[in-house]
C-alpha cells in the first residue's frame, strides 16, 4: 500500500507585530500505515482565525503556545480516506482540531462526526462551528433578550455577524460596526438595524448617532476605541460581553486600557469573560438552535474562500488586514 505525503504549514519563527510568510514553512511529511484503532482523515477545509495570534508567541495562555518547527493546529473539517477503527468509514464528514495539514492520522477520540446534510462543510467551522458557538455562548453569556440594544464591533467577521443576526432573531436592535463600506453594506443585508464604518469616523460620535438613547449591551471583538466607545454609549446596569480584542493582538507592548473605566462604576456594569471551549457541554444545544436557523435558511452564513494549502499563510495574515467578510476559511479539497 502506498504512503500518504502530506504537506503542512509550520511555524518557523515567532512573529513581531503583525505576522509575515517568513514566520512560516511549507513542508511535506510522510504519514505512517494506519494501525489499529486509527482513522486517516484528509482535510477539506481549515480555518484561521485571530486567537491563532497569541499562540504564536511564546507566553503561557488559556491555550498553550505553539511549538517552533512542528506543524500548527486549529479546527478543520474533513472525509476519512481510510479507518481501522470502528464507526467511521471512508467517506464519514468529521471535524477535528488538525488544520494546517492536508492530511492526518488520529484516533477516534480527535475526530467529531458532522452531517453532510450542511453544505458546503465549511459551514462547520463557521456558523455551524466554533466561532457560531461564540456568537451563541456569548449571547447567553450576558442573557441578551428581546428589546435589548446591542452593539457590536468586528461586525462583518465570523464571530460578529452571527452574533448580529442571532441577536436580531431574539428581538433586539442590533447595531454593527466594520472596516468597508462593503462591509456595511453585507451588514445590512443580515438584518442589523444601523451599521456604520468605524474607519470613516470616531467611534463614539457614530454609536450616538446609531443609538441616541444607548445601548444595553456591548459585544466586543475588537478592544481599544470601540470598547471605550461602548463604555460611554451604555446605559445604567449595561452589559459587556468580552469575547475579543484584535485591535491590540499585534502589538509588542500592549497600550493603556480605557481611559473611561469609571463607568463600570457610575453606571453599574458588567463585563463578562468569554472563553467558547467552556460552552463544549452545550454543544447540542447549540447546534439544535442554530443548526435550525441555518437548515430553513434564516441563518446566513458567509464565507471568504482561500483555496489551497500554499495560500494559508496569506489568508491568516488576511485577518489583520479585513481581508475576510464573514468566516476566513481555506479550501484545500474538492
Ligand atoms: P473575524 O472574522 O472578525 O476576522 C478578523 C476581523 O477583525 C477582520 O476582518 C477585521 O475586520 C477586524 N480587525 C482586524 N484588525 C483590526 C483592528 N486593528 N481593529 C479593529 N478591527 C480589526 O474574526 P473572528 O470572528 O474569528 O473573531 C472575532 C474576535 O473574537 C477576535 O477578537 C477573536 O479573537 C475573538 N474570538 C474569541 C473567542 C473566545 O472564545 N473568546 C472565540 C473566537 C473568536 P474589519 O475590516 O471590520 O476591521
Amino acid at each position: 500500500m502506498s504512503l500518504t505525503i502530506s504537506r503542512e504549514i509550520r511555524l518557523v519563527s515567532r512573529p513581531t507585530g503583525i505576522p509575515s510568510a517568513d514566520n512560516f514553512a511549507l513542508a511535506s511529511t510522510t504519514l505512517e500505515p494506519l494501525e489499529d484503532q486509527q482513522v486517516l482523515v484528509r482535510n477539506l477545509y481549515m480555518s484561521v482565525d485571530p486567537y491563532m495570534r497569541g499562540r504564536m508567541n511564546d507566553r503561557k495562555s488559556y491555550v498553550p503556545p505553539f511549538e517552533l518547527g512542528k506543524a500548527l493546529d486549529g479546527a478543520a473539517v474533513g472525509e476519512v480516506v481510510e479507518s481501522r477503527a470502528t464507526g467511521f468509514k471512508p467517506g464519514d464528514a468529521v471535524s477535528s482540531t488538525r488544520g494546517w495539514r492536508e492530511y492526518f492520522i488520529s484516533s477516534p477520540k480527535g475526530l467529531y462526526p458532522v452531517s453532510r446534510d450542511n453544505q458546503p462543510l465549511s459551514v462547520y467551522l463557521g456558523a455551524l462551528g466554533m466561532t457560531g458557538m461564540t456568537a451563541w455562548a456569548g449571547l447567553n453569556l450576558v442573557e441578551v433578550k428581546q428589546g435589548d440594544v446591542i452593539y457590536i464591533s468586528g461586525a462583518a467577521g465570523a464571530v460578529g455577524n452571527v452574533a448580529g443576526q442571532l441577536g436580531k432573531f431574539r428581538g433586539c436592535r442590533v447595531i454593527g460596526s466594520a472596516g468597508s463600506t462593503e462591509k456595511v453594506k453585507f451588514l445590512e443585508e443580515c438584518g442589523f438595524d444601523a451599521a456604520f464604518n468605524y474607519k470613516s469616523g470616531p467611534v463614539l460620535e457614530q454609536l450616538q448617532a446609531a443609538a441616541p438613547d444607548g445601548i444595553d449591551v456591548y459585544f466586543d471583538n475588537v478592544g481599544g476605541e470601540s470598547l471605550e466607545a461602548a463604555l460611554s454609549a451604555l446605559r445604567v446596569h449595561g452589559r459587556i460581553i468580552a469575547c475579543g480584542s484584535i485591535s491590540g493582538y499585534n502589538d509588542e507592548k500592549p497600550g493603556p486600557g480605557p481611559t473611561n473605566l469609571h463607568n463600570m462604576i457610575t453606571k453599574r456594569l458588567t463585563m463578562k469573560g468569554l472563553i467558547v471551549s467552556d460552552w463544549l457541554g452545550q454543544r447540542a444545544e447549540f447546534e439544535k438552535e442554530v443548526g435550525g436557523y441555518f437548515k430553513t435558511g434564516r441563518l446566513i452564513n458567509k464565507e471568504t474562500v482561500v483555496s489551497g494549502i500554499e495560500h494559508a499563510v496569506e489568508a491568516f495574515i488576511g485577518l489583520f488586514r479585513g481581508e475576510n467578510v464573514g468566516k476566513m476559511v481555506v479550501k484545500l479539497g474538492s
